[in-house]
């Protein structure tokens, strides 16, 4: 154990959900600086919304200098390029080396578009704000100045039916477009642990929408895309492609030495601690646990907790704890049309479900910016997102607390 007097340093990489809470979480007896590219926090699980135009992007984002600076530490808004592990320190885009007694890797992941040919150069990925509002802003142009409009949806997991719901919320009436889905697998959100394919196909099938599962892109060009399914090859054409394939684990970690082969997520045991480097913590989406977690958001915010109070243990020389992932269910939303709540146990759908994931996104933005612009914007309502934010916080889940919401069906 340091003396009293030692101030360890603490450097945190990336500064969304999992390293700004753990910025938040850290007292000001711990010399913290957080490293990010970019300025604003982003609440990245309704963004979905951007595409409509329901919310903007200010509602969904605020300074991550001035939250991090009122719990007393440094923010530098630039990359980490290169990290030595061994010699505890890494370098930002400028050239600066932080030292540092520990760690907090959170980065999360990164675009998969290198695997299909075009997607880089053509498709509008659908992993943040700015990506996002582009897609509205497209969308915008092209309903204004074209009469047919073809829009590719390449994904038919939950990003892909958040976007195909939010264009159908805005554009289902608007004459001459036509939205595609594709999908490899042979059924949509093939990762839900029940049939909500059949429930997407029957809200869709007034609307022009076509799903394409069981198929492939194989290239994507500036007005087109290739399509490799059961019935061979044919091109699509697309003025608007949405890129919505996974994450994958970012370069770094490898170059790093920080995980034994390219593409894998940072190998960590239950303490969130780096297994060679017990110094290193992940927090967030960059986390490979022993037992592989969904990344979502509130696992990375309950990480971010657990990674600082290790710290805070270990610098008392007290032994860490393990990381105890919540049972908080998976909310998807269908535009104003439906919205899914998936839990272990059952999987229910309902339009009034829309208000868990708007109350889930009030509680949380509040939380972690109690004077920002969105709290101001809701304040009245506060109350209201906490009650509905503790009925999907109680586990398990109450039925009856759900049907108060509005009418539900049972998919599962
Ligand atoms: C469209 C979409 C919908 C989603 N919907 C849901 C949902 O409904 N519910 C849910 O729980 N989850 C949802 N998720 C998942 C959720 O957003 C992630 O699990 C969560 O953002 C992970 O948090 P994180 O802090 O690990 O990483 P991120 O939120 O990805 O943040 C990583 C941060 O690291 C920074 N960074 C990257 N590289 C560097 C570098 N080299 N140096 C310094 N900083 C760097 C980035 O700028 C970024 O700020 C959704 C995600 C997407 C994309």
């Amino acid at each position: 154990m340091k003396s009293d007097s030692y101030r360890p340093s603490v450097v945190i990489v990336g500064a969304n959900f999992g390293g700004l809470t753990a910025a938040t979480r850290l007292p000001k007896s711990f010399h913290v600086t957080v490293v990010d590219p970019a300025p604003y926090f982003e609440f990245l699980p309704n963004i979905h919304e951007l595409v409509s135009g329901l919310k903007t992007p200010e509602q969904l984002r605020f300074s991550r200098e001035k939250i991090v600076t009122r719990a007393g530490h440094r923010f530098i808004q630039e990359a980490v390029t290169k990290m030595l592990p061994a010699q505890k320190r890494l370098l930002t885009h400028s050239g600066t080396w932080l030292p540092y007694d520990y760690c907090i890797l959170s980065f999360g992941g990164q675009d998969n578009t290198a695997i299909v040919k075009g997607a880089e150069k053509h498709a509008l990925p659908f992993k943040s704000i700015r990506q996002c509002h582009a897609i509205f802003q497209r969308l915008e142009a092209l309903t204004k100045t074209k009469k047919k409009i073809s829009v590719v949806i390449a994904g038919g997991g939950f990003e892909g039916i958040e976007a195909l719901g939010e264009i159908l919320r805005k554009y289902r009436e608007t004459k001459g477009i036509h939205i595609h889905v594709v999908e490899k697998q042979n059924r949509l959100m093939a990762d839900a642990p029940a049939d909500i394919d059949g429930e997407i196909r029957r809200l869709c099938a007034d609307f022009p929408v076509t799903f394409h599962t069981g198929a492939a892109i194989t290239r994507i060009w500036k007005h087109s895309i290739d399509l490799y399914g059961l019935s061979g090859k044919h091109k699509i054409p697309s003025h608007l492609t949405i890129w919505t394939g996974g994450a994958i684990p970012p370069a770094i970690l490898y170059e790093s030495g920080l995980t034994r082969g390219p593409n894998q997520w940072m190998n960590v045991d239950q303490t969130l601690q780096h297994s060679v480097y017990p110094n290193i913590f992940a927090a967030g989406d960059i986390a490979g646990l022993p037992d592989p977690l969904q990344k979502q958001a509130y696992h990375a915010l309950d990480m971010g907790k657990t990674a600082a109070e290790n710290i805070i243990r270990l610098h008392k020389g007290k032994p860490p704890t393990p990381f105890k992932p919540s049972a908080k269910p998976m909310l998807v939303a269908f535009g104003d049309m439906d919205a899914f709540l998936i839990d272990k146990r059952m999987v229910v759908a309902g339009p009034s479900l829309g208000l868990l994931k708007e109350a889930v996104f009030q509680y949380v933005m509040t939380l972690l910016d109690p004077s920002g612009a969105v709290f101001k914007a809701v304040h009245a309502s506060t109350r209201v997102a906490e009650s509905a934010f503790n009925i999907i916080s109680t586990y398990p889940i109450s039925f009856s607390s759900l049907t108060a919401l509005g009418k539900i069906r049972i998919i599962k």
